[in-house]
């Protein structure tokens, strides 16, 4: 195997891991953290090399996470000088984790073996085995001689931008850097494990009032949804705006529809059943299409798609709220984006992140230059606005959209339902923390922003 690296059967180590995340849920004084041996593994969730072509031939829908992802020890790699050891106490399922266990539309260890070509740091990710996870809670257990800004017990979110600071065309934006990448993606050691290895320029502080899991499931999708809708970077609302967000109950939907709200615009949220729908009005978004109920067929076949249905949407948004949206939030892609070109407001926006149905999309382009729209593709987050986004949980104005918990060893379960759309919001995922309702140290603010707010999306899966 790369590197002679290796996973273990994981009874064998376990007494080996306990020691120091044991004392970390015990809460042990940084001091004893540092006295504390790290050990040589981590449990952790992986695709393996050799599976990479499993699915072959098969339809995506077909492709099952729970036959490639494992859960086994790993061995911990050297730590670079600019980056930190954290013990994980929680994690999130991303759509990236479908993507990389259904080995589509790349197999993610081509990323790796790119990453490895680049520099003897470089060289640790090419392994048989990638450690995923683009989202972590928890605990600073180690720092690279270059950390300055971080120290040992610090309790920290992660974003996933990783990009190389001696690069310099990320020097203006860094998601503009030549080789920017998402950690737990396109990196190894990702966040769904017990330890994970972190740049340091990736941490964030972990926000008072809320749990581990709570804490884990916000900074993808929340820094996705800010630079596409706050930034200068994406499409920023202003007040009065009406926006149209496809999935809006979903990962970067649920953020979306509160960045909205929070400058004043007013979200129109697409969602495909009446329960998703009432979790949007609990959340304050008041006008609601289910796209189940509404059954638009904007494709008559597989080659054609149909402009009277665009027509049916469009004429819904305007009987809700009496105009054309001014900003279209595109990532189903292929499936919606010629009625989301259709349906934006003359000299309005479509900005985009993804394509979840197909990224080779098709539109009418008389209706994009014709009515002077604008098509705005954006990618994650640099540090600052990744910074921001987190301020705005940090400060109660955005809340986790945690709809269920489920352990590290029921990652796989937990992707199968992403894969499948039988979720709502986010699903946190327990790694270090073997409970959930731990971590929060400002009961104050919880109070005040109250469990009911912060359960809006629990309360559905419980239903
Ligand atoms: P998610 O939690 O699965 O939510 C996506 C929502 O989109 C679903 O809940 C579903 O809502 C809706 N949807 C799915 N297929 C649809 C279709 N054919 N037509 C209309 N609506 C559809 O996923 P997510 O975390 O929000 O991510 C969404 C996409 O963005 C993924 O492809 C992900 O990889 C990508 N992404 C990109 C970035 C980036 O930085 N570029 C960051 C985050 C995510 P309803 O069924 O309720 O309508």
């Amino acid at each position: 195997m790369a590197n002679g690296a290796r996973w273990v059967p994981w009874t064998s180590i376990l007494a080996q891991m306990s020691e120091i995340l044991d004392a970390v849920r015990a809460g042990a004084a940084p001091a004893v953290l540092e006295a504390t041996d790290m050990p040589l593994t981590t449990r952790a969730v992986f695709v393996r090399r050799e599976d990479q072509g499993m699915f072959a031939g098969m339809a995506t829908k077909d492709k099952d996470p729970r036959q490639s992802l494992h859960v086994d020890e790993v061995a911990l790699p050297e730590l670079a000088p600019d980056e930190v050891f954290i013990a994980v106490m929680a994690s999130s399922i991303n759509f990236n984790t479908v993507w990389t266990s259904i080995f589509e539309p790349l197999s993610t260890f081509g990323f790796l073996d790119r990453l490895a070509r680049e520099s003897y740091w470089g060289r640790r990710h090419a392994l048989d085995y990638h450690v995923i996870g683009s989202d972590a809670a928890g605990v600073v257990l180690r720092t690279g001689s270059a950390v300055r800004n971080w120290k040992i017990g610090d309790e920290v979110t992660v974003h996933c931008n990783y990009v190389d600071d001696q690069d310099p065309s990320g020097h203006d934006d860094s998601m503009l850097s030549n080789n920017q990448r998402i950690w737990g993606f396109e990196t190894n050691f990702g966040g769904l494990a017990d330890i994970a290895v972190v740049k340091a320029n990736q941490l964030m502080p972990k926000p008072t009032h809320l749990t581990w899991e709570e804490s884990a499931v916000n900074a993808l999708c929340n820094s996705t949804s800010y630079r596409m809708l706050v930034s200068r970077h994406g499409a920023p609302v202003t007040q009065g705006d009406k926006v149209l967000i496809w999935g809006a109950s979903g990962g970067i939907g649920s953020f979306a529809v509160q960045h909205v709200l929070n400058s004043g615009g007013i979200p129109i949220g697409v969602v495909s059943s009446e329960n998703k729908a009432e979790t949007l009005r609990e959340l304050g978004c008041e006008f609601v299409i289910n796209r189940g109920e509404k059954d638009y067929r904007f494709w008559k076949d597989e080659h054609t798609q149909d402009e009277s249905e665009w027509r049916r949407l469009g004429k819904d948004i305007r009987s809700l709220v009496g105009d054309d949206p001014d900003i279209v939030f595109e990532h189903p892609g292929r499936s919606t984006m010629g009625a989301s070109v259709f349906v934006t407001k003359r000299g309005g926006t479509i900005v985009t992140c993804a394509a979840t149905s197909g990224y080779m999309i098709e539109y009418d382009n008389r209706h994009l230059w014709m009515k002077l729209k604008t098509i705005k593709g954006s990618h994650f987050s640099n540090y600052r606005e990744a910074w921001a986004a987190n301020q705005t949980i940090i400060d109660a104005k955005v809340v986790p959209p945690l709809s269920a918990v489920f352990a590290l060893e029921q990652s796989a379960e937990a992707a199968y339902e992403v894969h499948h759309n039988q979720h709502e919001g986010k699903i946190g995922i327990l790694c270090a923390a073997d409970r959930e309702g731990l971590g929060i140290t400002n009961h104050e603010l919880r109070d005040r922003v109250g469990e009911r707010r912060l359960s809006v999306f629990r309360r559905h899966d419980k239903e």
